[in-house]
């Protein structure tokens, strides 16, 4: 096996059994990214001194006889959202250009703690919005499996950067689907936890209620390990859940006494693929031989998701990317006439055409007259949303969906059609919006040969059964790209 292909459990393994040094392992995939990123564009910064000084500081530490670190000497990528310090943090956009954070996310480290070495910061939809990383001001990044298609977003260069064997971890984010959607799109493991299991803090905010930092893996376990590192209480952030969740880290595929509930809403969808539906459905069937039971659930208020999530998401957006005004951070408008050309000509040069979009919807909605009509209304809606799931998992252990309604589509396709972008989060959407955990593991292929994923979901704080469930369906390696 190729140092690229080893899992991270694998890496761990031989760096502190000896077999293997950090420094080979970094050397090896920065060689690999260095000849194929050029054309995937999957990192927005990689640092190969620095990556190399830690891999040696990893080194050191093993042949000093400590070997606890849990991700000893495995190499993690880092969505361009998530702080570390003295690091570029762009946003993938020119607002962020060259903001510097003065200190490092929690999750990162939490990393750092368990001698994980970050690899390099990921290319993204700019501020997490978008759904094929077209929306980065910085670069395109391309689907490792097919280069004329898009990797998904807006967590599109992590997913990206796994499926190409640039790294067997990365950290994303999820607000709308960030991480799952990605992950279908380029065949790896990618999951969202449920809200509050991992701390937010030094996650640049876009919608505070619904953001989740989540891992991606080529492999179920290295998902649950990554998620196991991350996940805990935090002091600096008051929506971290206080109980660290219960992962067992290593499973069987064994579904006897569980249930799955599949959402004829999710199935009758239109725009839903029918080579999408028939991968989902033989997955469903490889659960069922694994000891399932699988029934039919309804989620009657899921077709509103979509709706009240780009009035919540825009809201809190608007909000968010207020602190965006050229003092306190990021770019800053030349020769600026008064405070008021100050403001408005740093946001109009730093900020993207979407970023402005949800800017403005968000503004809109939180305005007076409007507040009620919108806002407060969507509030409500979310809270039906979460009663339906409520209701599914009296009944059932985990639903099982589509995490896209297709594969990738080609770069462009959809480009000048916000709406069509927006649909293709139409499966993930309301799992933010209910705050339960999501996963989305590779369970086959289309014609073409483009990934699809199954989206598994469970009730809060059950993200363990998730992957207990994605090892049934695919126990393993899903394969690099090329
Ligand atoms: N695609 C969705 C959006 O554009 C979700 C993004 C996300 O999860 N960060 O808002």
């Amino acid at each position: 096996m190729k140092v690229y292909e080893l899992s991270a459990v694998a890496i761990r393994e031989k760096v502190a059994a000896g077999e293997i040094k950090a420094r080979a392992i970094v050397d090896e995939l920065l060689a690999r990214i260095d000849e194929f990123d050029g054309e995937i564009g999957a990192f927005v910064s990689v640092d190969h001194a620095a990556v190399r000084a830690r891999a040696d500081i990893i080194d050191a530490q093993v042949a000093a006889g400590n070997t606890a670190g849990r991700l000893l000497g495995v190499p993690v990528a880092i969505k361009d959202n998530i702080c570390v310090e003295d690091v570029t943090t762009t946003c993938s956009s020119r607002m962020l250009e060259t903001f510097r954070p003065p200190y490092s996310a929690h999750v990162i480290k939490k990393l750092l703690a368990e001698g994980a070495i970050i690899i390099g910061k990921t290319n993204l939809d700019e501020f997490a919005m978008g759904s094929s990383t077209e929306n980065s001001a910085l670069q395109q990044t391309r689907n490792p499996w097919n280069k004329e298609y898009v990797p998904g977003g807006s967590s599109g260069g992590s997913a990206a950067a796994v499926a190409a064997g640039f790294a067997p971890l990365a950290l994303g984010s999820d607000t709308g689907g960030s991480i799952r959607q990605p992950a279908s799109y380029c065949g790896v493991v990618g999951m969202k936890p449920t809200y509050g299991a991992v701390s937010r803090y030094g996650l640049v905010a876009f919608g505070s209620s619904l953001d989740q930092i989540g891992p991606f893996a080529r492999t179920v376990e290295d998902a649950a390990l990554l998620l196991d590192v991350i996940s805990g209480a935090d002091d600096h952030d008051s929506t971290s859940a206080t109980d660290k969740l219960p992962l067992s880290l290593e499973y069987t595929a064994d579904m006897n006494g569980l249930c799955i509930g599949l959402p004829s809403e999710y199935f009758n969808t239109e725009g839903l693929s029918a080579e999408v539906k028939d991968a989902v459905l033989a997955a469903v069937d490889r659960l069922k031989e694994a000891g399932a039971e699988v029934k039919e659930v309804h989620l009657p208020m899921v077709k509103y998701a979509v709706g009240t999530y780009y009035i919540i998401a825009t809201a809190e957006a608007s909000s968010n990317l207020a602190r965006f005004d050229g003092v306190h951070y990021g770019h800053r408008c030349e020769k600026p006439e008064d405070i008021i050309d100050l403001f408005s000509r740093s946001r109009e040069e730093g900020f993207g055409d979407e970023v402005k979009r949800r800017i403005m919807l968000g503004n809109y909605v939180l305005s007076a007259g409007y507040y009620d009509a919108y806002y407060n209304r969507a509030l409500k809606v979310r809270r039906r949303i979460a009663d339906d799931f409520a209701k599914a998992f009296a009944e059932v252990d985990i639903i099982a969906a589509p995490a896209a309604p297709t594969t990738a589509f080609k770069i462009g396709e959809k480009a000048s059609d916000p709406l069509a972008m927006y649909l293709s989060d139409i499966y993930t959407i309301s799992a933010n919006l209910a705050g339960i955990p999501g996963l989305c593991v590779p369970c086959g292929q289309d014609s073409q040969g483009l990934p699809v994923g199954l989206q598994l979901l469970s009730s809060n704080f059950k993200d363990d059964l998730l992957f207990k469930a994605s090892y049934a369906v695919n126990s393993g390696n899903v394969g690099i790209a090329f």
